[in-house]
């Protein structure tokens, strides 16, 4: 009984390494299209280049983070420097991955959230490098998180539904009546497509939660940078996506009441 034990504790650490190590790999692969696709190129061809010397890069010199280490940085044949970004989110969607896994366990809601983030943290970083959530994410992720509803039996495919017109409306409604009142796009169209999808996976109940962590985490993030900037940065664009991943994601690791104590300040 006890060695049963043992070993179905020896067998969670080595799935949840493996999972790390396909963290890992997803990583990898997600600078590869962060890189990419903005750029209108192929994710699959040519394979792994230096940017600056288009040498092709060996498999050995493109190991997750280890790779990066061992060339302390640099191009093994035009020493021109790699960026910190690739490593740090590698480890990022490791870790996340693996918080996901240990969160949720072995159900079909964590394949469903492992695909969210996976996008979550390609669209992060290509809206803040250009100020665009693509469509190419956003719209099929709304289809693909409609579709885990009806298919997975952990969801519901009403809350789905409902999380999607939720989201996607109050963002909508928010952008429409900045548009009345200054005339200007405060809301980017992706943003809300965004909030359709986060609702379309995760549910109505987790609109308020995302609205309230985003707006906060947001505010903070942009009052540091204005400071930083010495205030000439007020009319700074801040790229939202972030902060909408970062608070559906943050949501599973929540309970559920906190968004719901939000929600009954305004309907008592
Ligand atoms: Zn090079």
């Amino acid at each position: 009984m006890n060695d049963a034990f043992e070993l179905l504790k020896l067998n969670i650490h080595a799935v949840t390494f493996t999972i790390f190590l396909l963290g890992l790999i997803f990583g990898s692969f997600a600078n590869v299209v962060i890189l990419r696709l903005p750029k209108g190129e192929s994710i699959v061809v040519p394979s792994s280049h230096c940017c600056k010397c288009k040498h092709k890069i060996n498999w050995f010199d493109n190991i997750p983070i280890i790779s990066w280490i061992f060339l302390l940085g640099k191009c093994r044949h035009c020493s021109s420097k790699i960026s910190i970004r690739y490593p740090i989110i590698e480890l990022l969607t490791g870790l996340v991955f693996v918080g996901i896994f240990l969160k949720l366990g072995y159900t079909w809601t964590t394949l469903e959230i492992l695909i969210f983030s996976f996008c979550g943290i390609i669209c992060s970083v290509i809206d803040l490098d250009h100020f665009i959530l693509p469509d190419v994410f956003t719209l099929s992720g709304i289809v693909i998180g409609l579709l885990g509803s009806l298919l997975n039996p952990e969801r519901d495919v009403t809350n789905a539904f409902l999380g999607l017109f939720m989201g996607g409306g109050f963002f909508w409604l928010v952008a429409y009546g900045y548009y009345l009142l200054k005339g200007e796009e405060g809301i980017g169209g992706g943003d809300i497509k965004l909030m359709a999808w986060i609702g379309a996976v995760f549910g109505w109940q987790v609109i308020p939660f995302v609205i309230l962590v985003s707006s906060i985490s947001g505010s903070l993030v942009g009052i540091i940078l204005m400071l930083g900037s010495g205030g000439k940065g007020l009319k700074t664009i801040i790229p939202f996506g972030p902060y909408l991943f970062f608070s559906a994601i943050l949501s599973i690791f929540i309970p559920p009441e906190v968004g719901f104590d939000y929600f009954n300040y305004f309907i008592p």
